[in-house]
């Protein structure tokens, strides 16, 4: 049986304040995040993602447009007025947040200016060892990284190439460099005192039977939560099927034999505005920014 989410969460400063680092219903409820759309370019290929410019489509890698690190302030400012309970600013795209500097300028500016939000960031987690001092220096307190897989063979599978310091590495090696510097980005970032939740897209025929293995691996390097998030079949994954509910399911127990399982992901936005699954803010947000297409 599972434990009850009140006695196991492992950042219960976090209940309530944040609504992805929350176990309760309540909790995942009460409180807004705003996703910043402010980081352009990627540094790998996940055959999932396809990145766009819309104003319809619900789900990661989307948003209606880019928003500049010097409107970052302005944009949360307008935000919180229209969404009070916001109080987290994550950004989470539509690219990768550590391959261009734009989120980490972004965030020192919205911790100056507003400094109880939570600042959150999402990666890949290709740059996270290396930045990881100027992550924790920007104000961001949570970091949820993204790990596929932990065995090259199957990561090679569903990223095939990165671009690491200028250099194009595709298969195995690029397999090995990315699971090697996310792992070593999430023990320096506990180290720093960053809280660490991972997302494992669950992707059946590919990674669904190896989540456990994902879950004891980043567990081990400090991450305190772990988020299977259905795969959206879509670009080069557009004929794979999504997962069922009862391999959803038989996942979400494996994982949680190492890790507390977060299992209210909404698949956001790069754009949302709101509480997730709930409120939605952002064609307000955004009604006198065209969409860039
Ligand atoms: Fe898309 Fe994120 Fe993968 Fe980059 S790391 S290709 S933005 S899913
Ligand atoms: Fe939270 Fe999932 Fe939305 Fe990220 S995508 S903000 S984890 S609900």
């Amino acid at each position: 049986g599972q434990r009850r989410p009140e006695a196991s969460s492992p950042f219960p400063q976090l209940e309530g304040r944040h609504p992805c680092f929350s176990l309760t219903a309540e909790g995942h409820a009460s409180s807004g995040r705003l996703h910043l759309p402010v980081s352009p370019a990627c540094n790998i290929t996940c055959r999932f993602c396809r990145r766009d410019f819309n104003r319809d489509e619900w789900r990661p890698g989307v948003a209606r447009g880019l928003v500049a690190v010097d409107q970052a302030v302005d944009v949360v400012r307008r935000a919180l007025d229209l969404c009070p309970t916001i109080s987290v600013v994550g950004i989470a795209g539509p690219g990768d947040t550590l391959c261009t500097d734009h989120a980490l300028r972004a965030f020192a500016l919205i911790h100056a200016a507003f400094p109880d939000l939570i600042n959150c960031l999402s990666t890949n987690g290709l740059l996270l060892a290396e930045k990881a001092e100027p992550v924790i220096a920007a104000g961001v307190g949570t970091v949820t990284v993204t790990v596929n897989a932990v065995d090259p063979a199957l990561q090679a599978e569903i990223s095939p190439t990165i671009t690491y310091h200028g250099r194009r590495l595709t298969g195995l090696p690029a397999a090995e460099r990315l699971i090697a510097n996310q792992i070593a980005g999430i023990r320096r970032i506990v180290a720093l005192g960053g809280v660490v939740k991972v997302n494992t897209v669950l992707i059946p025929g590919l990674n669904d039977r190896h989540v456990e293995t994902v879950a004891r691996t980043v567990a081990a390097a400090g991450a305190s939560m772990i988020n299977l998030i259905p795969l959206l079949p879509g670009h080069e994954f557009a004929d794979r099927p999504a997962p069922t509910a009862a391999q959803q399911a038989r996942a979400q127990a494996e994982a949680a034999r190492h890790l507390t399982v977060f299992s209210h992901c909404s698949r956001c936005r790069a754009d949302a505005c709101g509480i997730p699954g709930l409120t939605d803010y952002a064609d307000a947000l955004y009604a006198a920014r065209p969409a860039q297409d």
